[in-house]
């Protein structure tokens, strides 16, 4: 075989899949994994795939292998085990040389990592991936922040390995640096807020219509035929019919109520905070997986306030499903219209020029968003360039307009149930605080200015003022 065009480190589950790809693709890859027994086990399975695989048991052997200027994919957890790795690479190295770093880091390691590198000959590239195993095997979604030069020798290898929507790669430079590693975050706050606000549907379905798992998955099946349709609902109809081999129930009802998290929503909701967007759906999705891990708490609360029976959701259910649908709707234009906006609050502090539009359009195939919904925002994006807010595009003014009314009525009977729906309810309270021409700040700028003296606007007349307080201060 003639050198490799890219080699690839860590051959775990992103790793191994990602690694087939590529080679599936006609790319010749060279791999290497700290364990060498698996680098020998992935090499074996690979049938066909192995006249385009090389397998390495060093790093200097992985270099080797390369055609210079050498692209090398890291695929191992986040983290010092990436800095790890950049220091065991820069030994055998050289000049022009491009380290991608495939996992999911925090962007400010990736920005971090790059001046690092900088004066060194040596290029990085922080690329975010999405899709899951499947996806690395077939094509996933691909967010790359890198130089323009150092793309250009991986654009054919990256467009290739991608997901296609309708022919088209969802993989694209979004920017320099961290710009990648920035925006696979938000997808994955947006995923938080998308996966929460399905569960916070469930939950009305299960205890609010008394509903079990298999009628509950053809509810979101048939919803998912519509403008709902999306591989997140598709996968939830599919978990909700499937019986446990152990017990003979339904999956759902054996697995604890206890989500689990590795800090990609974390980072979105504070990266949202430190640029002062408001992202209200991810955040409470974030602390939503934070209170199920309170599992002991929770049932000791439950004990002492008597939760846990729920007021059933009475009336026509047809109308109620629909309502149901329509509300779940106007939760994700929300939490999308935060999304975007922490990306555009990200794009010009950091000067990365983000491309909505694009970035739209590589979510439509390939990562856990997926969605026929990304294509109608895609062209939101175009047709109206410096969109302040997803919320103000006409298409989506017309179909919020249409959905909220829905939201509000699930979120109050929700809410008299006693049933919780945090995405849903944050959503529909960003949603009236944005669309509120007057609001009640006017208040808070009283109260800061009685306690500390920090001025205020006033309606009728430019400048600072204090009020006329007796024992402020
Ligand atoms: P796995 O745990 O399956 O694999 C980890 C890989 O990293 C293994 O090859 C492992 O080697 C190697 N590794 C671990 N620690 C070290 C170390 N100290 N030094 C050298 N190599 C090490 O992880 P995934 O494939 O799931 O994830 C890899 C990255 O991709 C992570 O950043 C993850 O967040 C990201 N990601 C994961 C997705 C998923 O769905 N799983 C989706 C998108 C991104 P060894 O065999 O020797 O243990």
């Amino acid at each position: 075989m003639e050198k490799a065009e890219i080699g690839l480190i860590g051959l775990g589950v992103m790793g191994s899949n990602l690694a087939l790809n590529i080679a599936e693709k006609g790319h010749a890859v060279a791999v290497f994994n700290r364990t060498t027994a698996r680098t020998g086990a992935f090499f074996e399975a690979a049938g066909d795939l192995r006249k385009m695989i090389v397998p390495c048991t060093t790093l200097t052997e992985l270099t080797k292998s390369i055609r210079p200027p050498r692209p090398i994919i890291l695929m191992v957890p986040a983290g010092p085990v990436v800095d790890e790795q950049i220091a065991a690479l820069r030994e055998e190295l050289s000049s022009g040389d491009i380290i991608i770093d495939a996992g999911n880091a925090n962007f400010r390691d990736t920005v971090r990592r790059f001046a690092e590198l900088e004066n060194s000959g040596l290029t990085f590239i922080g690329m975010g991936v999405s899709g899951g195993e499947e996806g690395a095997r077939h094509g996933p979604s691909i967010m790359i922040g890198s130089t323009e030069e150092a793309y250009a020798r991986v654009e054919k290898i990256l467009l290739d390995i991608s997901a296609k929507y309708e022919g088209e790669p969802c993989a694209a430079r979004l920017g320099p640096n961290g710009a990648g590693h920035f925006v696979k975050t938000i997808h994955n706050g947006i995923e938080y807020a998308d996966m929460q606000m399905i569960a916070d549907i469930y939950g009305v379905l299960r205890d609010g219509l008394g509903m079990k798992p298999d009628e509950i998955g053809a509810v979101f099946a048939e919803w998912n035929k519509g403008r709902l349709n999306s591989y997140l609902i598709e996968i939830t109809a599919a978990v909700l019919g499937v019986t446990d081999q152990k017990t003979g129930q339904p999956i759902v009802d054996v697995i604890l109520d206890r989500a689990g998290q590795k800090g990609t929503g974390k980072w979105s909701a504070i990266e949202a905070q430190t640029l002062g967007v408001s992202a209200t759906a991810i955040e409470a999705a974030v602390s939503a997986r934070i209170l199920s891990s309170l599992k002991d708490e929770r049932l000791a609360a439950q004990q002492a306030y008597g939760g846990g029976r729920f007021a059933k959701f009475e009336g026509d259910r047809g109308a109620v499903l629909r309502d149901l649908e329509l509300a779940l709707f106007a939760g994700k234009i929300a939490a999308y219209a935060q999304g975007f906006a922490v990306m555009d609050a990200a794009s010009r502090e950091f000067g990365w020029n983000l491309p909505m539009p694009t970035i739209a359009k590589i979510w439509r195939a390939g990562c856990i968003i997926r969605s026929q919904f990304l294509g109608t925002l895609a062209e939101a994006f175009e047709e109206s360039e410096n969109l302040a807010n997803l919320l103000m595009a006409p298409a989506f003014v017309g179909m919020m307009g249409q959905a909220h009314p829905s939201l509000r009525r699930i979120v109050a009977r929700a809410a008299e149930a006693g049933l919780p729906m945090p995405a849903l309810s944050s959503a529909l309270a960003y949603f009236d605080l944005y669309r509120q021409g007057r609001g009640t700040s006017n208040l808070i700028q009283a109260q800061r200015d009685y306690f500390g003296a920090h001025g205020f606007e006033r309606i009728d007349s430019k400048g600072a003022f204090h009020g006329p307080w007796a024992g402020g201060g």
